[in-house]
């Protein structure tokens, strides 16, 4: 069994555990990666002598046999922060998670009392349930705190009304998440079961997030595994019993007993042989929002606290501010200056995706002065990077066409498809680690995990636990 050759496509989060369980386990393992470096989304880069990541990165699970290998991967190389977050609106800051007295105070008396009476509404006559995000949260937090805290950076994130995204994106994302329990936590913090987006300690590598997927290479190559960097797949092949090889873009044809595929799932499907026309269709119908990253150089250090600020203003394009400073020291290097990060969402047909460096370089000056963060601090360089297809939009519907992708590809043997854009699923890197870990769990162990299910609300049906300064602690 263990002579059985296996390709890798992608070396995110996702194929890159796939690749180290697999080598682990004795296979002949190949990972073909397009771009220069591994980690994908959660890839770390050096840029003005420090070391940042695509955006903020906070690695966070429940999930024992996740962060076991997390930490089998890290060592000790890593360090617990505390996790400061506002959301910036109306030019005030309010601490997310929300503090009662905080939000209270500044919202002022009169917008309290009414978010409170919409929320009492809702609990009298809930507003009706029609599949979209809006009615969701509206239906869990009242109208006037869904336009606050969740309208405005929804609709900057995806692009479309709240009308027009799937309550999945909300059940997911926020699910039993509820005001009653916001409000419980900021009176009575406990740590234990406490719901994800209001966790505030996480584990951070001390070489930025990609450190992970670094090590996980170093590896894999150790052990008689390939990473193939700048190494761009065109297509997987199929024959009567399944998936047969992956033909490279340099147009190299190599055979394989079994394909993980990381790779977009539109990429996949457009291009694999004799896909029927109706799938083909569904996968046109999968669409996916780009990020632009406007990084700027701040002549200071300890500018502003946050890890990271989620900017709800209306009159500015940018949806997230993350301050690299603020999480470990060791990727600042002594520098005294201090990298942020400024996210844009577009599609491709939206004026600012074409924009050039210098127009990005200079909104995001502008945008940043505008919020008072960084005073009067001189901003002296900008780097910009474009990221296509970073997340799989949750539009009203999605699922349909997605069903019929996923019931398509599920009957090629030898294949098996997971990650992000890869299987369409807004994971963050535990729901990838988890996919790469069962995928090859499927292989190593013939087991029949179905992969399809792991989304961002899957059951941690085991023991669950969460990695600590001193290493794992189990949950009873
Ligand atoms: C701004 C931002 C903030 C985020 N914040 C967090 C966070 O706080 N916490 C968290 O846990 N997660 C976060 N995430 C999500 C996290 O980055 C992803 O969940 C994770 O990287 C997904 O891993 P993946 O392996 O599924 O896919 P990816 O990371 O997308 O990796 C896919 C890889 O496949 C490669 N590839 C594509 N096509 C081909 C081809 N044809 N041939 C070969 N290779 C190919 C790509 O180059 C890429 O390296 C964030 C993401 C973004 C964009």
């Amino acid at each position: 069994m263990k002579d059985k050759k296996i390709a890798v496509i992608g070396a995110g989060p996702a194929g890159m555990t796939a690749a180290y369980e697999l080598t682990k386990a004795g296979f002949d393992v190949t990972l073909y990666e397009a771009s220069d470096k591994v980690g994908g989304l959660s890839k770390t880069i050096d840029l003005w002598n420090q070391k940042v990541d695509l955006g903020p990165h906070r690695f966070f699970s429940n999930d024992t046999k996740v962060n076991k290998l997390w930490l089998e991967v890290v060592g000790k190389d890593y360090r617990m922060v505390d996790r400061l977050t506002r959301i910036y609106y109306k030019k005030k800051f309010y601490y997310y998670p929300l503090k009662p007295f905080d939000a209270l105070f500044k919202l002022g008396i009169g917008r309290a009392f009414l978010c409170v009476m919409s929320y009492f509404k809702e609990k009298i006559k809930p507003t009706k349930q029609d599949g979209s995000f809006e009615a969701w949260v509206t239906a869990r937090f009242g109208s006037r705190l869904y336009s606050i805290f969740f309208k405005t950076y929804s609709e900057k994130l995806w692009g479309i009304p709240c009308t027009e995204l799937d309550e999945d994106f909300a059940a997911q994302r926020i699910k039993k998440l509820s005001l009653f329990e916001a409000v419980k936590n900021a009176l009575f913090s406990s740590k234990k079961n406490k719901h994800k987006t209001l966790v505030d300690q996480f584990a951070y590598p001390i070489g930025g997030t990609g450190m992970v997927y670094d090590k996980m290479k170093t590896f894999i190559e150790k052990n008689g595994g390939k990473v193939l960097c700048s190494t761009p797949v065109k297509k997987v092949d199929t024959g009567e019993n399944g998936a047969t090889s992956i033909e490279l873009m340099s147009g190299e044809i190599i055979p394989f007993d079994h394909i993980i595929s990381s790779m977009p799932i539109t990429h996949l499907v457009r291009n694999l042989p004799n896909v029927p026309a109706d799938v083909i269709s569904a996968a046109t119908d999968l669409k996916f929002r780009n990020t632009i990253l406007v990084y700027l150089k701040v002549e200071g250090v300890d500018v502003f606290p946050d890890n990271w600020l989620y900017v709800h203003a209306n009159d500015l394009q940018m949806g997230r501010i993350t301050n690299f400073c603020n999480w470990v020291p060791e990727i600042n290097q002594d520098e005294k200056s201090t990298i942020v990060v400024l996210e844009y969402w577009s599609y491709n047909e939206d004026a600012i995706w074409n924009n050039t460096d210098e127009e990005l370089i200079a909104l995001g000056k502008k945008e940043l002065r505008a919020t008072g963060l960084i005073k009067d601090l001189e901003i002296s360089e900008g780097h910009i990077i474009k990221i296509p297809k970073c997340y799989p939009v949750y539009g009203k519907g999605y699922k349909e066409p997605l069903q019929k992708v996923e019931t398509y590809l599920s009957t090629i043997n030898n294949l098996s498809v997971i990650g992000r854009y890869g299987s369409f699923k807004y994971n963050n890197q535990d729901h990838s680690i988890l996919m790469g870990l069962l995928a090859a769990d499927n292989i190593i162990n013939d087991q029949t995990h179905n992969l399809w299910e792991i989304n961002t609300d899957y059951e941690t049906y085991q023991e669950t636990s969460t990695i600590t300064a001193s290493g794992l602690s189990v949950e009873e």
